[in-house]
């Protein structure tokens, strides 16, 4: 079988329908079999550690994902020791489907927002990157959809419905009792409740793991 796998990275801290809405599109744009989120290890581009560990955030993935049988979620960068860079994703995640799906073969995407788009020439190895996977961009609001400065063909920018969500705003919302119902999947608003994520008070703040 020959098979088109979309790969969604991010610190998902949480994992909001901003992510969900740009993975479902792309996966329908671009005929795509699977979507697997990674959720990072220890993000190499934000100074401060996460505010939820990467158990959390892993299993936040996993809840919110849950009812979409395109949508997986992969574990490698999490246990990755070390800052989470895309070309090891990527290498990790070939490297499992070629051990586990030795018949098949696969056409790898990897889908990234505007503002992310914006720095991929800053992300580590990025020939080799897209080497292994095609670049998909998409639409964010507040932020511009421009040619990244990539060699023609190793990307596409794509337009999709605009939903103004981000973590942040999420956690900043959580810490000041603003509702994030209608922003985040349900499952997911129960597990910040749950884990008692992103309170001012909550000592979790500081660290980046659940134990
Ligand atoms: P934070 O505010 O903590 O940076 P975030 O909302 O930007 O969180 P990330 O985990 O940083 O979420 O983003 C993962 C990927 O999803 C990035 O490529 C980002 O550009 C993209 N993305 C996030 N939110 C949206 C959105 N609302 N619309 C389109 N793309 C998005
Ligand atoms: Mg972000």
């Amino acid at each position: 079988m020959h098979l088109r796998i979309g790969v969604m990275g991010g610190t998902f801290d949480p994992i909001h329908h901003g992510h969900l809405v740009a993975a479902s599109e792309v996966a329908h744009r671009f005929s795509l079999d699977s979507i697997i989120f990674t959720p990072a290890g220890e993000p190499w581009h934000k100074a401060e550690h996460t505010p939820a560990g990467g158990e959390e955030r892993y299993l936040m993935a996993v809840a919110a994902t849950a009812n979409d049988p395109r949508f997986e979620v992969s574990r490698v960068d999490i246990e990755r020791p070390g800052p989470t860079y895309t070309v090891d994703t990527i290498a990790d995640l070939q490297k499992a489907f070629a051990s586990t799906q030795p018949h098949d073969t696969a056409e790898w995407f990897f889908i990234t927002g505007a503002d992310a788009l914006a720095g991929v020439n800053g992300w580590r190895d990025p020939q080799h990157l897209l080497e292994s996977v095609h670049l998909i961009g998409v639409t964010r609001p507040g932020h511009v959809l421009i040619d990244p400065g990539l060699p023609e063909g190793a990307f596409s920018l794509v337009e999709i419905p605009a939903l103004a969500i981000s973590s942040t705003d999420i956690r900043s919302r959580v810490a000041t009792g603003a509702p994030i119902s209608y922003l985040v999947p349900d499952a997911v608003e129960h597990l910040i409740a749950k884990f008692e994520l992103y309170q001012p008070t909550s000592g979790k703040q500081a660290h980046a793991g659940i134990g």
